[in-house]
């Protein structure tokens, strides 16, 4: 079918949201142009940050972005923060609809004394860390600990803990960082015990073959693993689940500087409301487990982007209905800032396409006025070029991909990543 006129439509963020959003825009509308910025000079968001280094199948869908990033009616924008660097409502006069696809930046917090104690850390940070997220490189974890501690049990909690205790030889030939390489090359740790609130039927793991029943035959099976089946240096370093444990402080050393323990609220389980869901509620018993190392895993949190952008802090997500923001037309939203920061890349794939959709409806119901021409990245550039800042562009992307491949190469992995966002600026020329 025509349309009337090209409608310019613009993402917010270059993750997997950002990119399936533009992709479903572009496959299902000939003439619509997508611009996606993002923060960060490098794309792929949490595909790139988040992904455990040796589940490297899991980030193809690279490739399919690349695909979409390519489309003559595709730009992308890094290297541009919106609501820092341009703000939405300029957004918004330059294009005919936004999409905000920002993900979840911060975590949830667990509030109890001791939680910032040195040694703790949020699993969120540590992720970045080994990932080679900018704001992460500095975090410095002190493995010298035998043994360490995970607070949840999600996807998260059993990705940090398989990194701790992964032999060295399999990380080495992984995009691990080669910072967090060395200091895991030195780590004492081998323990970890991942603790969680409630009980084996409630854990938050997800696996391929989606029935409970299965996980929970898996868990039996490993709990039941006998130590002679593992090989040797798996054997020397353990790990295990500790369930109905609530913590109730982070205990500090003697001289009060760093985190030696946790204490924990032993708890049973009463069903609650609705039915299915059960809630954890503390007996009066108390357990500490020493450790010297905690890392909370209860959650990552979106954060509003900009004060007057319509924002439920309760549930840190933006408000909307199949991606519309309500109360503000023209607006979307699509990702874990929609939906909360639950759910595997295909849920976000999915929510994203019905985002798009609601796009796609509002354009053709006429209710996205596009009988005037929008100027898009033309209004935007100068905007940034007034404030000092250089967009880098897709293909400014793929030198820096080329430059870490090459790298990468000559250590034997699948890359190196650079992760310093002023090296990758330089290695582009900017
Ligand atoms: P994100 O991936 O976070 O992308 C958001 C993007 O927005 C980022 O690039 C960010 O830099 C950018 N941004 C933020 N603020 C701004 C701003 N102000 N201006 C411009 N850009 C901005 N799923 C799987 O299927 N398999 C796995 O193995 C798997 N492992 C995971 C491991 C971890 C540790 C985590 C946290 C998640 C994992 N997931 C996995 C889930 C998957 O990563 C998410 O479903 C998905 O990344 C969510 O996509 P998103 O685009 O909403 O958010």
């Amino acid at each position: 079918r025509r349309w009337l006129s090209a409608p310019r439509l613009c993402v917010v963020g270059g993750g997997p949201a950002g990119f399936y959003t533009a992709q479903h825009l572009l496959k299902h509308h000939d003439r619509a142009q997508v611009d996606i910025y993002e923060k960060l000079p490098v794309p792929f968001g949490l595909v790139r940050f988040g992904v455990a280094p040796d589940h490297p199948e899991v980030k193809n869908v690279i490739n399919t972005f690349t695909q979409t990033a390519r489309s003559e009616r595709c730009s992308y924008y890094g290297n541009v923060a919106v609501g820092k660097d341009v703000t939405v409502g300029e957004l918004q006069q330059a294009y005919h609809a936004v999409v905000l696809s920002y993900g979840a930046e911060d975590n949830r917090v667990l509030g109890i004394p001791g939680e910032n104690l040195a040694g703790v850390h949020s699993a969120r940070a540590f992720v970045g860390w080994y990932n080679g997220l900018p704001e992460n490189q500095h975090l410095k974890p002190d493995l010298s600990c035998e043994t360490a501690l995970v607070l949840g049990h999600g996807n998260v909690a059993l990705d940090v803990a398989r990194i701790l205790l992964s032999p060295l030889d399999l990380l080495r030939r992984t995009d691990i960082t080669a910072s967090s390489l060395a200091a895991l090359a030195c780590s004492k740790v081998k323990r970890v015990w991942l603790v969680g609130r409630r009980g084996p039927l409630q854990v938050a793991f997800t696996i391929k073959v989606r029935p409970r029943k299965r996980l929970t035959e898996l868990m039996i099976k490993t709990a039941l693993e006998k130590p002679a089946e593992k090989t040797e240096a798996a054997a020397a370093r353990e790990w295990g689940l500790r369930f109905q444990r609530s913590p109730q402080e982070v205990l500090p050393t003697a001289d009060g500087t760093r985190a030696r323990g946790v204490r924990m609220a032993l708890t049973r389980l009463e069903v609650g409301a609705p039915r299915e869901t059960f809630c954890a509620v503390p007996t009066g018993e108390v357990e500490e487990l020493e450790c010297g190392l905690v890392l909370s895993s209860i959650g990552y949190r979106s954060l509003p982007l900009e004060p007057a952008l319509p924002f439920d802090p309760q549930h840190g997500v933006i408000p909307n209905s199949s991606g519309r923001v309500l109360g503000a037309p023209g607006l979307y939203c699509s990702g874990w800032v929609k939906r909360g920061p639950t759910g595997v890349i295909i849920t976000t794939m999915n929510d994203s396409f019905d985002t798009a959709q609601s796009v796609l409806e509002d354009l053709q119901a006429g209710v996205l006025d596009v009988s005037a021409p929008r100027e898009g990245f033309g209004a935007v550039g100068s905007i940034l070029r007034s404030r000092g800042v250089r967009p880098v562009s897709f293909s400014d992307w793929e030198k820096i991909d080329a430059v870490e491949v090459a790298r990468g190469k000559a250590a034997g992995k699948p890359r190196e990543k650079i992760v310093d966002p002023e090296e990758m600026l330089q290695v582009i020329g900017h």
